[in-house]
C-alpha cells in the first residue's frame, strides 16, 4: 500500500515510511492511497479466527508488501501476550442489544495499548532492516503516553521524549509514565494544556532539519498505523454479533478522532456498520459540529475525563478529506482557515453527509458522574469516566434490532477517584500495577515553549547514542 497526503502536497510514501514520519511535511495526515475492500465471503472467513491472526489479516492490505502476513502475525501475536484476557477486546452485553467492548486489557488499561503494543515492535522491524534509530515524540493527556512509552521501553531502536499537561493527568496516568526509568524514557510535564503539547510537538515536527536531525517520529494518533491497529477490534465486535449478514452501529468515547475514524475505516472496508455515535464531554468541539455544523476552538476545560479534554481532534481531517471526496486542495485550504480563524467552514452538504452517519452527544461532569451509578445500579457495570459517556451515546442514538457496541476505553481502576464518588466501590488496581504509588517517579518541568522542547529532545538523543 502506498500513502498520501490529506493536504497533497508530501511524497507519495510506503507503509514502512509512513510508519517512521507520522506527520506529512505538508502539514497533512497520511490516508491509504486506496481502500482495501473485503467481501461478505472474506468477512466470513476471519469468524472465529483469535484476535492476533484476524488482526493481521484485516492489517496486511495496510502494511504489504513491507510488511507480509507472517511477519505480521508473529508481532500481533507478540503484542498481544501481554494482554490479561484471551480474547483481548472481549464484549459484555449490559442491556437488550446494547453491548460493551472492553478495550483496556493491555498493559497500561487503556485501549491504546492495542495499537501501541503492535507499533512499537513494527518500529524495531522496520529500524532493524534499516540500522537506524528513531526518537518518538508525542503529546499526551495522559493515556497515550503511558501506552506509547510502556510499548517502547524495552526496544533498543528507539527513545521516547513525551510531553504532559502538568497536572492535568490522573495521578494513575501520570505515574505509569513517570515511573518507567529506562534510559531511552524521558517524560517533560508541560506548563500548558494538552493542546498546547500538542501544538509543541507540530512545532517541532514542522521545523524539518530538527525532525531530520534527531530523527523525530510520532505515535499519536496522527501515526497511520495507530488507526489500522484499531480497526480489528470493529471487525471482531461485528462479525461476533452477526456481521456480515447483519449490521452493527458503535459509539466511541472521543478525543482526537482516532479511534471512532478506525471504525470509519472498517465500514469504508466494506464492513457493515450503520451508524457511528460520537461521546465527548464539555469539550464538546465534535458534537457542535455534528448537530449544529458548528466547529469553532473554545478553551480545554479539564473533566473528569482528561483523554479527551480536546478542542482540535487531529484526525478529523482525514475523514474531511474522505467527505471532500479527496479534493485535497480544498482540505488544505479549509485546515489552513481553521487553524488562523479558529473556525471551520465545511460545504453544507458535506455536513449533511457527516450527520448521515455520525450522531455526537456531549455530557456534564455532573451527568457522567449520575450515569457511573445508573449503570452500575441497572447493570452491575463499572465503567470509568470515559467509557460511561460511550454507553450514554449508545444508548441514546440505538435503533431497534441493530446491536449498538459502544467501546470502553479505559480500566475503572485507572480514575479510581470519580468511580468512588458514584458509587462508593474502590476499583482494585489489577495485581502488576499494584505497586504504582510506592514506585519512584521521574519527569522534567517544562515552560510551554518550542525551545525547551528542542533542549530536551536533543538531550534524549545524546543520551541514547551515547548508550547505542
Ligand atoms: C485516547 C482516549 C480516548 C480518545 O480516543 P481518540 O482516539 O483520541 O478519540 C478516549 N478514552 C480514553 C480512555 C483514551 O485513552
Amino acid at each position: 500500500m502506498r500513502y498520501i497526503s490529506t493536504r497533497g502536497k508530501a511524497p507519495i510514501l510506503s507503509f514502512s515510511d509512513v510508519l517512521l514520519t507520522g506527520l506529512a511535511v505538508d502539514g497533512g495526515l497520511y490516508l491509504p492511497e486506496t481502500w482495501p475492500e473485503f467481501s461478505p465471503s472474506e468477512w466470513k472467513s476471519l469468524r472465529g479466527l483469535s484476535y492476533p491472526e484476524l488482526a493481521a489479516r484485516v492489517m496486511v492490505p495496510f502494511t504489504a508488501p513491507d510488511i507480509d502476513f507472517e511477519t505480521l502475525h508473529k508481532i500481533c501475536t507478540k503484542a498481544y501476550s501481554c494482554f490479561d484476557h484471551p480474547a483481548i477486546a472481549p464484549l459484555t452485553q449490559i442491556d437488550t442489544d446494547l453491548f460493551v467492548q472492553e478495550l483496556f486489557h493491555g498493559p497500561t488499561l487503556a485501549f491504546k495499548d492495542i495499537a501501541l503494543q503492535v507499533l512499537a515492535p513494527l518500529f524495531d522491524y522496520v529500524l532493524t532492516q534499516r540500522n537506524d534509530y528513531a526518537t518518538i515524540v508525542g503529546a499526551t493527556s495522559g493515556d497515550t503516553g503511558s501506552a506509547a512509552i510502556e510499548a517502547c521501553r524495552k526496544s533498543k531502536r528507539l527513545s521516547v521524549v513525551i510531553l504532559h499537561p502538568k497536572g492535568r493527568t490522573s495521578e494513575v496516568q501520570r505515574r505509569q509514565m513517570t515511573t518507567v526509568i529506562e534510559p531511552n524514557i524521558t517524560n517533560l510535564a508541560v506548563e500548558g494544556t494538552f493542546d498546547d503539547c500538542q501544538d509543541l510537538v507540530k512545532a517541532l515536527f514542522a521545523d524539518i532539519p530538527f525532525r531530520q536531525d534527531m530523527h523525530l517520529s510520532a505515535v499519536n494518533s496522527i501515526n497511520w498505523t495507530r488507526i489500522a491497529a484499531q480497526i480489528p477490534y470493529y471487525v471482531q465486535a461485528a462479525l461476533t454479533l452477526g456481521a456480515p449478514d447483519r449490521e452493527v452501529s458503535f459509539a466511541v468515547p472521543t478525543g482526537n478522532f482516532g479511534n471512532i475514524l478506525a471504525a470509519w475505516a472498517a465500514r469504508r472496508m466494506g464492513l457493515p456498520i450503520q451508524h457511528l455515535c460520537i461521546g465527548s464531554n464539555r469539550n464538546d468541539i465534535l458534537s457542535r459540529f455534528i448537530n449544529a455544523n458548528d466547529m469553532t476552538i473554545q478553551n480545554v476545560i479539564p473533566s473528569l475525563s482528561p483523554s479527551m479534554d480536546i478542542q482540535v481532534s487531529s484526525n478529523f481531517e482525514r475523514l474531511l478529506c474522505e467527505l471532500l471526496d479527496r479534493d485535497v486542495v480544498a482540505c488544505a485550504d479549509i485546515m489552513t482557515h481553521f487553524r488562523t480563524s479558529g473556525h471551520m467552514k465545511v460545504p453544507h452538504t458535506l455536513w449533511e453527509n457527516a450527520t448521515a452517519l455520525f450522531s455526537a452527544l456531549a455530557l456534564e461532569d455532573e451527568q457522567t458522574q449520575t450515569e457511573i451509578r445508573d449503570l452500575y445500579q441497572r447493570s452491575s457495570y463499572l465503567a470509568d469516566p470515559h467509557s460511561v459517556i460511550g454507553i450514554v451515546a449508545g444508548r441514546r442514538f440505538q435503533q431497534k434490532a441493530i446491536p449498538m457496541v459502544a467501546e470502553a476505553t479505559a480500566h475503572p481502576a485507572k480514575f479510581p477517584e470519580a468511580i468512588i464518588a458514584a458509587t462508593g466501590v474502590h476499583p482494585p488496581l489489577p495485581p502488576h500495577m499494584a505497586d504504582l504509588f510506592h514506585r519512584q517517579e521521574r519527569y522534567h518541568v517544562v515552560p510551554a515553549c518550542e525551545d525547551s522542547i528542542k533542549d530536551a529532545v536533543h538531550t534524549a538523543v545524546q543520551h541514547q547514542k551515547h548508550h547505542h
